[in-house]
């Protein structure tokens, strides 16, 4: 398999054929080796144009979907970034290589383990930090950040994770039931909150901290 090849094509058909034109995001999916993410017997799937399972009933999100969130950041490249949901560690290698510092936390362990592993073998852990854990709550000791990144749709934006954006900085997130949600994009500025939609998506769902009785 020619993957370099099949990376130009994702990027050229995928990413900017439907407007990605974050230069720096465009750059880094071109070079990071997505094949060696997926599990082994969807390596042939690596730049499909769709999301892929990664186990644990969990899924890698499509090419466009990364990089339309990646873009919404606005990296510069010297922020601090907690991504919520490592899954297999892709959309972590992608936000490493845009910022200077990454906190991805997961949920499920094996996942977190897969998510530090892939990311040792690519040569792209040395910014990153992979924490198991729950990260409804955000992850309060390296808080607060330029920027949050959630890989798991919420049914509202949680607070803690509002809080723990530095003012001026964004946070992207799903919100919404399974078949309906809304890509938001959330700004801080001087303590206020305001939000636009990118895009509609569907992700899976953020496992949440605070127990619901309804
Ligand atoms: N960004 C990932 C895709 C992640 S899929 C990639 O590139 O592969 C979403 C992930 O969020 C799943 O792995 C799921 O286990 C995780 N997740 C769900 N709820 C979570 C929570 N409360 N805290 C941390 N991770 C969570």
């Amino acid at each position: 398999m020619d993957w370099a090849f099949q990376r130009r094509m994702m990027v050229s058909r995928q990413l900017r054929g439907r407007g990605i034109r974050d230069e720096r995001a465009l750059a880094a999916m071109l070079k990071i080796p997505r094949e060696d993410f997926v599990l082994e017997d969807s390596r042939s799937a690596a730049y499909s144009d769709e999301p892929l399972g990664i186990g644990y009933g969990q899924t890698i999100s499509q090419p466009y979907m990364t990089a339309l969130m990646v873009q919404c950041l606005e990296l510069q490249g010297s922020e601090t970034v907690l991504e919520v949901g490592s899954g297999c560690g892709y959309h972590a290698a992608v936000l490493g290589a845009l910022a200077a510092r990454v906190i991805t936390i997961e949920l499920i362990p094996e996942l977190a383990a897969m998510a530090r592993e892939n990311l040792a073998n690519a040569g792209r852990i040395g910014n990153i930090t992979v924490i198991a854990g729950d990260g409804s709550l955000g992850y309060a000791p390296e808080a607060p950040y330029d920027a949050i990144s959630v890989a798991a749709a919420a049914a509202a934006i949680p607070r803690a994770l509002i809080e723990q954006i530095k003012d001026g900085g964004r946070m992207v997130i799903p919100v919404g039931p399974y078949a309906d949600q809304e890509l938001r994009v959330v700004r801080k500025k001087g303590g206020q909150i305001d939000w636009h939609v990118a895009e509609y998506c569907r992700f899976v769902p953020l496992r949440e901290a605070t127990p619901r009785v309804d």
